[in-house]
């Protein structure tokens, strides 16, 4: 199995954000994560990708326990992370951007921040892959926000990961560009990645995903496939209040 908590739980002074979370995501398929503002969507991919150390409750992966360990070793262990608010450096160029994902080699690499020739090639190749390889020498700031989110997503693959968390990956993005994260979502999942995805785009999230998990109140109340979570009405009732 990939990736699974068991009673996940988090708490911020009073507010319990993540509770008592039990959730396991289907290997290799498109899962996404859902719930309405506040239900603890962040919280609960912050725990997993070692951001937060949850108060209780475990995270595995593949198996292993890999709860409260530091983020760099969970990327480690193959899980890579976009964040909402995109993480890139906006004064460096694009290309620099994909390579600052990944640790220089070596002594001489870390004094000179060298980078070795295949690492290049490689950021090159991400950046064809997400479709901004024309944009290698501006900088980062100059990017709309969609082509920032292509950027960091390029970032993520230089780790090449085997399971991929996206934190909203179309909020703030145009349509066209919308088009362009989802298929490449699909063309990277049917190269066998697994793909957690938090979104509020419901049209999005019923396209593209396999797996729906739902929060609310920091809980999973539902989960399934798109078309049967959309029906259910503890999840209409969470989103509605109805
Ligand atoms: P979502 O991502 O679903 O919008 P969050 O995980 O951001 O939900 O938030 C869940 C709850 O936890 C909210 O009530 C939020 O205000 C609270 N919360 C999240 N992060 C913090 C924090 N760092 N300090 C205090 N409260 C927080």
């Amino acid at each position: 199995m990939n990736l699974a908590t068991s009673g996940l739980t988090k708490s911020f002074g009073g507010v319990c954000a993540v509770d008592h979370a039990t959730v396991e995501f289907q290997d290799r398929k498109i899962n996404a994560v859902i719930g309405p503002n506040g239900s603890g969507k962040t919280t609960f991919f912050n725990c997993v990708t070692g951001m937060i150390r949850p108060d209780s409750g475990t995270v595995s992966y593949q198996g292993r326990d890999v709860t409260g360990k530091a983020p760099h070793r969970i990327a480690a262990a193959g899980i890579g992370r976009s964040f909402q608010l995109c993480r890139i450096f906006p004064r460096m160029t694009v290309r620099e951007n994909v390579l600052a994902a990944v640790r220089p080699r070596g002594l001489a690499g870390l004094l000179r921040s060298a980078h070795a020739a295949d690492d290049v090639e490689r950021a090159r190749g991400w950046l064809r892959r997400v479709g901004i390889d024309h944009l290698e020498d501006v900088e980062a700031r100059n990017l709309s926000y969609g082509q920032q989110k292509l950027l960091e997503l390029a970032g993520v693959l230089m780790a090449d990961p085997e399971t991929i968390m996206l934190d909203e990956p179309a909020g703030g993005v145009n349509p066209a560009l919308i088009d362009r994260i989802a298929t490449l979502v699909r063309e990277l999942n049917a190269e066998g990645r697994t793909f957690i995805v938090v979104e509020h785009n419901m049209e999005l999230v019923m396209s593209l995903s396999d797996h729906v998990v739902v929060f609310d109140r920091g809980r999973p109340i539902a989960e399934g496939p798109p078309d049967v979570v959309r029906a259910d009405p503890a999840v209409l009732e969470a989103y509605l209040g109805v």
